[in-house]
């Protein structure tokens, strides 16, 4: 199984910026059992997304709507317009959606629904804010958030899970390497017990992953990859994460 190097680009770039930063990625040295996903908003999909990449290089939105099919969701863009546009991911669940647009499990749980419907994999993202670390309710509050946003029967490779401790996120604080290892073996026992092909699903790290410290985190048991944002961005630094994936 490859590992996946996702970048969610958030709502940053133009589109000539969008352009040039895929452009310039591609040609870079990108191993070939390294997946490649590039999230960028909605808007400058078609932009980036072409014929000519190599297979290993894909395109996925960062959110997608709770309802499912066409219809009056003024502002809503519906997975299979995602799938149309030639993604083949969609993430969920990210921490900046349940903070700004109070997005709960039973939300996400929806999204997810619809998202593998259309021919996506999701990549459904979960993990406790710094208050729950303090407490001691990292595993609960994790197990809660993949039991409700994760329906029965999803799984295998369409199933990407991206743990993102919320404290990590943006904020230049990463995880430590035990803390993650501990929470990946949390994620790896609940996939195995409770969803589909457990073996083929992907569990990402996301949090402040740079160049400087993707290789520690990307050795690390079960880790399959990371979820990146700021260093999506820059050149440079998403090429080094996705070295240190080979
Ligand atoms: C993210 O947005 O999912 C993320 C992990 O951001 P950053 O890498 O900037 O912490």
């Amino acid at each position: 199984m490859n590992k996946l190097i996702a970048g969610n680009w958030k709502m940053n770039c133009d589109r000539v910026s969008a352009q040039v930063l895929v452009a310039d990625v591609v040609k870079g040295d990108i191993p070939g059992n390294v997946d490649v996903c590039f999230c960028p908003p909605f808007v400058y999909i078609s932009d980036v997304v072409g014929d000519d990449f190599p297979k290993n290089i894909f395109f996925g939105g960062q959110d997608c709507s709770y309802y499912g099919e066409n219809g009056a969701y003024t502002g809503d863009v519906s997975a299979s317009m995602l799938k149309d546009l030639g993604c083949e991911y969609v993430i969920l669940g990210h921490s900046e959606r349940r903070q700004y647009h109070v997005e709960s499990n039973n939300i996400i749980s929806k999204k997810v629904e619809h998202a593998i419907k259309a021919g996506l994999k999701v990549i459904v993202c979960v993990g406790e804010t710094e208050k729950e670390r303090q407490e001691g309710l990292q595993n609960p509050v994790v197990i809660m958030q993949l039991k409700e946003s994760i329906p029965e029967g999803v799984g295998g490779e369409n199933l990407v899970i991206a743990y993102e401790p919320v404290w990590a996120i943006g904020t230049g604080k990463t995880a430590t390497a035990q803390d993650v290892q501990e929470m990946h073996g949390v994620i790896r026992r609940y996939v195995q017990e409770k969803l589909d092909k457990p073996d083929l699903v992907r569990i990402l790290y996301g949090g402040s992953v740079k160049p400087e410290n993707a290789a520690e985190l990307l050795q690390i048991e079960n880790v399959d990859g990371a979820l990146v944002g700021g260093a999506s961005l820059k050149v440079d630094q998403f090429l080094a994460i996705i070295a240190a994936a080979k």
